[in-house]
C-alpha cells in the first residue's frame, strides 16, 4: 500500500528541498495535519496555495507539486497557533487526495533529487556562487555575512538555497523552479541571477546620468541665486542714498545741542563717502541713529498735585508710612523749585517690600514715564558710561540705553539694588554712579560712546538697595535713606486681601469677586509656603493658586460663579508646605539656644548648638559662618573662662575637653557678631548641664568681660521672633532707643527685656534645678 501524507497548505512561502523554515500555523486543519504526522513520526507534505487569500483551499486551489518536509520542532502557543520548524525533504507530486475529516491528506509520487556528489551538480554549485557574487557586487542590501557563509558551501542544493532567500522573487516564480527537477531548476537560477545583473547595470547607468543631469540644474540653481543677491545689494545701495536723506532730516528736526548736532552732521558727511556695505560704515551709521534716537529736551509736561499724589500712594501700597511721607515731602519741595538739589532718596530694605514698585508708585503720582536699571552686578565702570568708540562692538551705558528706553529726559529712574555694584580692576563703577546723581554735573553728563553731553538733571533719581553696608560711602553720603522694614504676619495679610489679590485676579482674568481665598487660606500660604521679610513669593504663590483654578476651569469647561479657596485647598493646589511653622523649640535644651540674625532677606531664627567631648582644649565652630561670627565664639569662650570660678566650673575646665559649636546651615551664610551672648548662653548651659528656656531669643555682641553690646536689624530680628513663636527677647540695653521705630504690634506680641551684662543673661536664661543658682559665689543676686 502507498503511503498516505497529511498536507499542509502554505501562503506565500515555497519549501525547497535542503531548506529548514520556521512556520507559524493557525489553520486549524494545518494544526491537526502536523499533530497527525508528529503522532505518527511521518513526513508532511508542504503545498504552495495559488491565491495567499484563501482560508481552507481545495485541491484545485494548491499546486500540483510541493516538499516532503521533517518536523523538526513544535511548540503549542496558549492562544492554540503552533510554531515548528520544518526541514524540507524530497519534492513530490500529489497523485490523489484521500478523504479525511480532520486534514487533507494525500497520496504522493517523490521525484529523485540527482546525484549530489556528480560533477555536474559540483559544476552548477560554482557557477550559481559566481553569478551571485557579480549580482551582490552591485547591490549594497546583501550583506557580509550571507557572502561569506555562502563562500564555505559546496553543496549545490544549499547554495541554491541561500540564493533564493536573498532574491526577492515572487511566489509564483519560486513554484515554477520548485516543479522543474534540480539540474534544470539551477540552470533556472542562473539565468534569473544574469537578468537581475542586467538589469542592475541598466539601473545603475540610468542613475548616474540622473544624477549628472540634476548636479547640471542645481549648479544652474545656484548661479541664479547668485546674480539675484548681487542685484538686490546694487539696488539697496541706490536705496541707500535716499535713506541718508531722511536720516539728514530727522537729524535736522531734532532739538539737540548745537554740538551735539555738529558732530552727528559730521559723521553722517562722512558716511555719504563710504562703501555702502563696509564694517566700518555701519559703526558710524548705528551711532547717528543712537545721537537721532535720544530724547534730546524731550519731557513729559510735569504737574505735581501732592493730594492727589498721596491717594496714588496709599491706593498702591498698604502701610509704609515713613516712606510715603517723605516722599510726599520731597515732591512738595519739587513743585516749588524748579530742580531739587538734594539728596537722592534711597529706600533701604529686605526683598519685596515694595521698594521697586513703590517707586512705579511715585511716576504714577507726578504723571512720568518710569525706567528701572538694575545695578545688580554690575562690575565695569563702562557698564554705566558706556565704551569708547573705538572698541569693536562699542554701546552706549546703561544709563543712556535706559533713558533711550524711557524717551524722555525727565522720567523717574530707579536705581536699583546700588549695594550690589561692586568694583574690580576694570574700574569702579560706583564713581560713574557719583556723576549721574550728582546735580551738580550732571547736567553735562558724557557717554564714552556718545562722546556728547547729555544732561541728566531733569531726572528724577531714586535708589533701592538691601542694606546700607554695600554701599560705598561716597555714594552714601549723597543719599537721603528711608528705612523699610519686613511686614508682620497681620500686615501680609492685609496686604494680600487688599492688594496682592485683586492686583492678581486681574492679571489673570478673573473678576474680582470670582476667587475668594480665605484669610485661614492666605495664612497658611504665609506660615508654611514662604519665608520672606516681603511679599514677594506670596504674590507669587497667589499667583500660582489663580492659575491652578484657571486651569480647573478650562479642563471641567465649568463656569463657577465663585470659587472658594479655603485652608484645605491650599495644600491640595500648591503640594507639600515647605515651611515648619513656628521655629522655637519644643522644649528647653542643654546646649542650644535661639538666637536672631539679620540676614539681607530680612530677620531669622538661628540655633546655636553646642556640645562637648573629652579633649584637651580645641573649639571647633561649624556652620557657614564668616569671619568675624568665628571671632564672636572666641570672645564668648574667654567670657566664660572669666567667670568660671563664679558659675562653678574648674578653673582649667577647658583643658580637659574639646567645644564643638554649631550653626545649623540656612540658605544664607551668617555673619556679624550680634550671636555672641547666644553663644555664650549655650556654652555655659553645656558645661554647666543646664537647660536654656526655648521660648527665648537673644541678640547682643559680647565683650571678653560680658558686656553686652548694641546690634543692628532691631526690627527685622524681633520681626522674626514674633513669626517663629517667641515670646521673650534680650536685647542690648543701648538699643531700647530703637524700639521706638519698631511697629506696636510686634512690641506688644513680645516681652523684651534689655540687658547690659551677659551675667543678667545667664542667670535669666538658664533653667536652673530647683534650690540651685547659676553663679555659685554669690555674686550675682538674682538666682534663676
Ligand atoms: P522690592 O523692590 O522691595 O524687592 P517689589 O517692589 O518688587 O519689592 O515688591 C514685590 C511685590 O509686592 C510687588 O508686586 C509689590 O506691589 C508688592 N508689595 C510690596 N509691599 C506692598 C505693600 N505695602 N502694599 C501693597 N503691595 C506691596
Amino acid at each position: 500500500m502507498t503511503q498516505l501524507y497529511p498536507l499542509m497548505p502554505l501562503r506565500d512561502v515555497v519549501v525547497f528541498p535542503g531548506m529548514v523554515v520556521p512556520l507559524v500555523v493557525g489553520r486549524k486543519r494545518s494544526v491537526q495535519a502536523l499533530e497527525d504526522a508528529m503522532n505518527k513520526q511521518t513526513e508532511i507534505l508542504l503545498v504552495s496555495q495559488k491565491h495567499s487569500a484563501t482560508d481552507d483551499p481545495a485541491p484545485d486551489e494548491l499546486y500540483e507539486y510541493g516538499t516532503l518536509a521533517s518536523v523538526m520542532q513544535l511548540l503549542r502557543l496558549p492562544d492554540g497557533t503552533i510554531k515548528t520548524l520544518v526541514e524540507g525533504g524530497k519534492q513530490a507530486r500529489i497523485i490523489s487526495y484521500v478523504p479525511h475529516d480532520d486534514f487533507m491528506q494525500v497520496e504522493v509520487e517523490e521525484r529523485d533529487d540527482g546525484d549530489q556528489d556528480s560533477i555536474e551538480f559540483a559544476a552548477y554549485a560554482r557557477s550559481m556562487k559566481q553569478a551571485f557574487f557579480r549580482y551582490a557586487k552591485g547591490n549594497r542590501k546583501i550583506s557580509k555575512d550571507v557572502m561569506q557563509s555562502l563562500d564555505v558551501l559546496e553543496d549545490s542544493r544549499k547554495i541554491f538555497n541561500v540564493i533564493i532567500t536573498q532574491l526577492s522573487l515572487r511566489s509564483a516564480e519560486k513554484q515554477m523552479l520548485l516543479e522543474e527537477l534540480p539540474a534544470s531548476r539551477f540552470e533556472s537560477l542562473l539565468a534569473i541571477l544574469e537578468r537581475e545583473i542586467e538589469l542592475m547595470e541598466v539601473e545603475h547607468s540610468i542613475n548616474a546620468k540622473v544624477k549628472a543631469k540634476m548636479s547640471k540644474n542645481q549648479r544652474d540653481y545656484f548661479l541664479n541665486e547668485k546674480i539675484r543677491e548681487f542685484q538686490s545689494q546694487i539696488n539697496q545701495s541706490e536705496d541707500g542714498l535716499d535713506e541718508l536723506d531722511e536720516l539728514e532730516k530727522t537729524l535736522k528736526a531734532k532739538k539737540m545741542p548745537q554740538a551735539a548736532y555738529d558732530k552727528a552732521a559730521k559723521e553722517l558727511a562722512k558716511l555719504r563717502n563710504m562703501p555702502a556695505m563696509s564694517a566700518e560704515t555701519t559703526v558710524v551709521r548705528n551711532y547717528i541713529d543712537t545721537v537721532v534716537s535720544l530724547p534730546w529736551g524731550k519731557k513729559s509736561p510735569t504737574k505735581i498735585d501732592i493730594g492727589k499724589a498721596e491717594d496714588i500712594l496709599n491706593s498702591d501700597h498698604y502701610g509704609l508710612d515713613k516712606a510715603k511721607e517723605r516722599i510726599l515731602e520731597y515732591l512738595a519741595v519739587q513743585a516749588q523749585v524748579k530742580k531739587v538739589k538734594g539728596p537722592i532718596l534711597c529706600l533701604v530694605g529686605p526683598p519685596g517690600v515694595g521698594k521697586t514698585s513703590i517707586c512705579r508708585s511715585i511716576a504714577r503720582a507726578v504723571g512720568k514715564k518710569f525706567v528701572r536699571l538694575s545695578l545688580g552686578g554690575v562690575r565695569d565702570e563702562a557698564e554705566i558710561r558706556g565704551h569708547r568708540r573705538t572698541y569693536i562692538g562699542a554701546m552706549p551705558g546703561k544709563i543712556i540705553k535706559s533713558i533711550q528706553k524711557a524717551g524722555v529726559s525727565n522720567p523717574v529712574f530707579c536705581l536699583d539694588e546700588v549695594d550690589k555694584m561692586s568694583t574690580d580692576f576694570r574700574g569702579d563703577p560706583s564713581a560713574a554712579l557719583l556723576e549721574v546723581l550728582d546735580p551738580e554735573q550732571n547736567s553735562s553728563f558724557n557717554d564714552h560712546y556718545l562722546d556728547l553731553d547729555y544732561d541728566l538733571s531733569d531726572i528724577f533719581f531714586i535708589t533701592t538697595a538691601n542694606s546700607l553696608h554695600g554701599i560705598p560711602a561716597p555714594l552714601q553720603d549723597r543719599l537721603e535713606i528711608i528705612p523699610l522694614s519686613g511686614y508682620t504676619e497681620e500686615d501680609k495679610l492685609e496686604i494680600a486681601r487688599d492688594y496682592l489679590i485683586p492686583k492678581q485676579l486681574k492679571e489673570n482674568g478673573f473678576k474680582i469677586d470670582e476667587i475668594k481665598l480665605t484669610a485661614g487660606a492666605v495664612l497658611e500660604v504665609i506660615r508654611r509656603y514662604t519665608k520672606e521679610a516681603g511679599v514677594r513669593n506670596l504674590e507669587r504663590l497667589i499667583a500660582s493658586l489663580c492659575r491652578k483654578v484657571a486651569r480647573d476651569r478650562q479642563k471641567k469647561g465649568e463656569k463657577r460663579k465663585e470659587y472658594r479657596i479655603g485652608l484645605q485647598s491650599v495644600g491640595k493646589l500648591l503640594g507639600t508646605p515647605k515651611y515648619r511653622y513656628g521655629q522655637a523649640e519644643e522644649k528647653d535644651e542643654i546646649g542650644l539656644t535661639t538666637g536672631l540674625a539679620w540676614t539681607q532677606v530680612g530677620g531669622e531664627l538661628l540655633q546655636i548648638e553646642a556640645v562637648l567631648m573629652q579633649g584637651a582644649g580645641k573649639l571647633t565652630i561649624t556652620g557657614k559662618l564668616g569671619d568675624v561670627m568665628q571671632e564672636s565664639a572666641r570672645a564668648a569662650l574667654s567670657y566664660i573662662r572669666s567667670r568660671a570660678e563664679a558659675i562653678g566650673l574648674d578653673a582649667d575646665f577647658y583643658q580637659k575637653l574639646d567645644i564643638h559649636i554649631h550653626v545649623p546651615e540656612g540658605a544664607i551664610p551668617k555673619d556679624g557678631p550680634s550671636a555672641g551672648i547666644t553663644i555664650a548662653t549655650t556654652l555655659a548651659s553645656a558645661l554647666l548641664k543646664v537647660p536654656v528656656k526655648h521660648h527665648l531669643a537673644m541678640t547682643g555682641e559680647i565683650t571678653l568681660r560680658g558686656r553686652v553690646l548694641p546690634i543692628g536689624g532691631l526690627t527685622e530680628k524681633l520681626l522674626a521672633a514674633k513669626r517663629g513663636g517667641i515670646t521673650h527677647v534680650f536685647i542690648p540695653r543701648a538699643n531700647e532707643k530703637d524700639l521706638r521705630d519698631v511697629p506696636m504690634r510686634i512690641r506688644k506680641a513680645l516681652v523684651i527685656l534689655p540687658v547690659e551684662h551677659m551675667d543678667t543673661v545667664l542667670e535669666e536664661a538658664l533653667v536652673c534645678p530647683a534650690g540651685k543658682q547659676v553663679f555659685v559665689t554669690g555674686e550675682s543676686k538674682t538666682t534663676c
